[in-house]
């Protein structure tokens, strides 16, 4: 994905609100914080963000126009309630709720493939 110049010029107003959110340069004692301590603090807001940002979209996804086969016998599921899925990733973690299907031949559920 690349993003357009609009799209840009709003991620970086929601940066420097973000900023605001974080904070100063400044230790409480007055000591000007270090780039690394000033780097660390960013990554972890920014990571918060992009996980956030990621479940939202994740749980936007359309439900498949055919109902996915089971893993193990391959039968067509059944559609299922919503279950909370959460996934670990390189940004932190991420949930959000998604349809389950369930296998009335081996009395299982199971989740259509993320793709
Ligand atoms: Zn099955």
């Amino acid at each position: 994905m690349k993003l357009s110049v609009t799209q840009r010029e709003r991620l970086a107003e929601i940066a420097r609100e973000a900023k605001e959110i974080v904070g100063g340069s400044l230790h409480p004692d007055g000591r000007a914080m270090t780039f690394m301590e000033l780097e660390d603090e960013c990554i972890e807001a920014g990571d918060l963000i992009t996980s956030a940002m990621l479940g939202q979209r994740v749980a936007e996804r359309q439900p498949p126009q055919q109902l996915p086969c089971c893993p193990t016998c391959d039968r067509e599921g059944a559609p299922g309630p919503d279950e909370p899925r959460v996934l670990q990733t390189d940004r932190g973690e991420v949930s959000w709720m998604e349809p389950t299907c369930y296998c009335r031949h081996c009395r299982r559920s199971f989740f259509p493939s993320l793709g």
